[in-house]
């Protein structure tokens, strides 16, 4: 039994895997304007989703990728 069930509208269409896990958010939002989005820089730059389990670079986030259910734009943390 998994886990979770994909959103059925969101399989093999996103790489992102919290839209698996949660469905799609607003039309046209991205990662990089979520809460959720974390920036982490040393010798290179890398971006962590809040909602993802850590680990190493396999859970590396894209800015770019479309924004999942739990989407919160900046600045409207407070609803
Ligand atoms: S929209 Fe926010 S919560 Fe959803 S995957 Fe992107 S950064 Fe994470």
């Amino acid at each position: 039994m998994a886990l979770f069930e994909a959103a059925p509208e969101a399989r093999r269409t996103t790489p992102n895997p919290c839209v698996y896990a949660f469905g799609r958010g607003p039309e046209g939002a991205t990662c990089s304007t979520c809460v959720s989005l974390r920036m982490f820089q040393r010798k290179r730059r890398w971006y962590k989703c809040s909602l993802r389990a850590p680990g190493g670079p396999s859970t590396d986030h894209r800015i770019g990728w479309e924004a999942c259910a739990k989407y919160i734009e900046k600045g409207h943390e407070d609803g």
